[in-house]
């Protein structure tokens, strides 16, 4: 049944808070959505926004992406599919895949990676393992929602080659390989216009390019003006109600302002997800279960950093102390709009007790993270009576809605390490923090370093997995930890002022920043340590027509059964055009078993090669002899081979404005304009300086117009149209 104009208004926005408009006469009944992204946070009954029903609190994608196992984040995603059915809810608010461009960002627990690649295969897994379950995902936040400093009003200035190539490559990857319901549009302004408004991201490249089938929701209170989101391709706008808008759709579609046709396809939209919602039988879920994935997951994420003398895994014969509150109260996810009210919450201290049979605690810093001189004391006296001291240290506040001001560990926790570290030479230092935290040069205090992130209501247990050897780890980093904050990339431009924020490192987003400019980290980007051993043997490449694949086996060389994460970095040595020294584009999580060898065979997209051409506004895969190296992290290289791959035609057409280098470096233009010059030499000074390499070096640069405006010139202004013609 078709729908009146205020009906079409009616549903394209919100009824409340958390559930679409239902038109009753036309059989739409009303569906409900909700955050998202490692949990289903269904509101409780009452007005709290943050209270939750119990749901199983997976781990935040700092964590997950630290897995850099697509199946594992597929499971995940399925697993929170079932607990959605299991409350009827339509479609769940993430995955986040804004990029992490500075350690700050408040909500970089949320998101994945500092590389597009990485983000984008693994959150395409999760989308296709909750939309295997009939629950739709809701991509966000679209796009380049990277800080929330001012994050409602900011524009976030940015070139389109790093736009396309880093802050949309992955929002392209999940929408043309899973084909989310939804996608949502972020606060921010993109170079200057609210992406709730911004034609060109929600149409012309969301849905002309990349074919996207869904519908565009905006982020909860993001739309500005109803009449030009819905005109620039926004179709729900949540919360609701917002009468006001729906009037002022309904004035616009009468007064010719909008065109009826954009509102129909945005409420047929909103209908036709609300259709497939309807198709899903309701379903239940087994908390348990659930539980024991989300343990699975964060043991996977783990990553160990630093293991000095085999210190781990313990044996559980040693006396320990467990210190520092986290291990008691654990730190398990961020605050804001994604925090879950667990079904249970392991926490270590309990954990290693139950492995250890016993075990001494202090909480060596307060609840909130506090200096406390006589609990520092009481700590550094339970370390010195211990075999080994594990201490639980990490970030106090991580939320939505606030970047951090500094990565360093809070004073009385790095004072508790220290303390420790000189009372007791066996002491592991656990981190739990969704976003990167300064290691140096406390690290080298201790001789092992466990990096926890935040792990979800598991993860706890999956720390006493991981220091007991019953999971050998095979996290890696997903983003660079740097010496300093100073170094790192974004550091200049963050997180603007006045309303802007300019992205001045431009495609130099996180470690492609750190080697372009050849700078020390702490711990670099894919790096991760395992209680085992890896050796690479040769690789082989080949190109195909859809890319490169790349075949390396790998021996477990030492005597635990272990997972190695395979990494491929590509570079283009002599590229015509700027790029990192190397960059990700290919990766697999290989379980190996001690003394056996694997296969790793991995596979470069082609699409994944190509950059972005501003001349000619499209994606051009460069040919030639590109350098393939493959690693255990993006510093560790272990074999290495090169592949010739075919270009893509990619003639910038000659114009009167191309200059005199462009002429003569394109075959046909060289040829007319030497044709020109020969014509015209021995005709005057300037003619004379064609024939001469030096001076030919230096006009160079001229674009064709200005030399035929030279007094004397061997180029006459009115046949250089014919030149153009004859050129192109
Ligand atoms: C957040 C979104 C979230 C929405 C609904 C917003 O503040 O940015 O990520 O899905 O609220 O809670």
């Amino acid at each position: 049944m078709e729908l009146s104009t205020s009906e079409q208004a009616a549903i394209t926005s919100g009824h409340d808070f958390w559930h679409t408009e239902g038109v009753e006469s036309a059989g739409i009944p009303s569906v409900t959505v909700t955050d998202g992204p490692h949990g289903v946070r269904m509101q409780a009954s009452g007005g709290d926004l943050l209270a939750g029903v119990p749901a199983t609190c997976f781990p935040p994608a700092v964590a997950s992406a630290s897995t850099w196992d697509p199946e594992l984040l597929r499971r995940m995603g399925a697993a929170l599919g079932d607990e959605c059915r299991a409350q009827d809810v339509a479609v769940l608010l993430g995955p986040g895949v804004n990029l992490k461009r500075s350690p700050l960002g408040g909500r970089n627990f949320e998101y994945f990676s500092e590389d597009p690649i990485l983000t984008g295969v693994l959150a395409t897994e999760w989308v296709r393992g909750l939309q295997s379950k009939g629950v739709g995902a809701s991509l966000k936040h679209f796009a380049v929602n990277s800080q929330e400093t001012d994050r409602m009003r900011v524009s976030a200035d940015v070139d389109e080659r790093t736009l396309r190539e880093m802050y949309l490559r992955a929002f392209h990857k999940v929408v043309t390989r899973a084909q989310p319901w939804t996608v949502m549009c972020a606060y921010n302004k993109v170079n200057g216009v609210y992406a709730s408004e911004h034609h060109w991201l929600l149409t012309e490249v969301l849905r002309g390019e990349w074919g996207f089938e869904g519908l565009v929701v905006s982020d909860w209170g993001a739309v500005v003006d109803r009449v030009k989101a819905v005109a620039a391709g926004l179709d729900l706008t949540m919360p609701g109600p917002d009468a006001d808008g729906d009037r002022a759709l309904v004035a616009a579609v009468e007064s010719g302002r909008l065109a009826p046709e954009a509102l129909r396809r945005s409420a047929e939209l909103v209908r036709k997800m609300i259709e497939k919602a309807g198709d899903r039988p309701a379903g239940t879920y087994d908390p348990d279960a659930h539980h024991a994935l989300a343990r699975e997951i964060a043991g996977r994420a783990i990553v160990l950093l630093k293991n000095d003398g085999d210190l781990l895994p313990l044996d559980g014969t040693q006396r320990i102390a467990v210190l520092g509150e986290f291990a008691r109260t654990p730190r398990y996810q961020g605050g804001g709009s994604s925090q879950i009210t667990p079904t249970k919450l392991d926490n270590a201290l309990a954990e290693i007790t139950a492995v250890a049979g016993q075990t001494t605690f202090a909480p060596g810093y307060t609840g909130t993270g506090d200096a406390d001189e006589s609990l520092l004391a009481e700590a550094v006296a339970v370390a010195r009576e211990a075999d080994v001291a594990v201490v639980f240290v990490g970030s106090v506040h991580e939320t939505e809605g606030a970047d951090r001001e500094s990565i360093d560990l809070p004073a009385a926790q790095l004072a508790l390490v220290e303390r420790v570290a000189a009372a007791n030479p066996n002491t592991v230092v656990v981190l739990s923090n969704g976003a990167v935290i300064a290691t140096k040069p406390w690290d080298e205090q201790v001789p092992a370093l466990i990096e926890g992130w935040l792990l979800g209501q598991a993860g706890g247990s999956a720390i006493a997995d991981v220091l007991f050897g019953r999971v050998n780890p095979s996290g890696r980093l997903a983003e660079t930890i740097p010496v300093k904050l100073a170094d790192h990339p974004s550091y200049l431009d963050f997180p603007g002022e006045h309303g802007h924020v300019r992205y001045g490192e431009g495609l130099h987003v996180g470690y492609r920043g750190f080697d372009a400019r050849g700078q020390e980290v702490a711990y670099p980007f894919g790096f991760g340590l395992s209680y085992t051993t890896f050796g690479y043997g040769a690789a082989r490449a080949t190109a195909t027509a859809t890319g490169i694949d790349i075949r390396v086996p790998v021996t477990n060389t030492g005597g635990r059964d272990g997972r190695e994460v395979v990494q491929v970095y590509v570079s283009l040595p002599g590229s015509r055009v700027r790029r990192a020294p190397r960059e990700l584009k290919a990766f697999a999580s290989v379980p190996i078993a001690s003394g056996d060898t694997a296969e790793a065979v991995l596979t470069v997209d082609r699409e994944d090669l190509a950059y972005w051409d501003t001349r000619l506004g499209r994606w051009i895969v460069e040919g030639g002899e590109y350098l393939i190296e493959v690693g255990a992290s993006s510093r560790d290289v272990r074999a290495s081979t090169t592949v010739h791959v075919a270009g893509d035609p990619a003639r910038v057409p000659l114009t009167t404005e191309s200059s005199v280098g462009e002429w003569l470096a394109d075959p046909r233009g060289a040829e007319v304009l030497g044709a020109a010059f020969a014509s015209a030499a021995g005709d005057g000074p300037t003619a004379a300086m064609t024939v001469n390499p030096e001076m030919l070096m230096m006009l160079g640069s001229l674009p064709l117009s200005r030399m035929a405006a030279f007094p004397g010139s061997p180029l006459d202004a009115a046949s250089l149209d014919k030149m153009v013609e004859a050129a192109n």
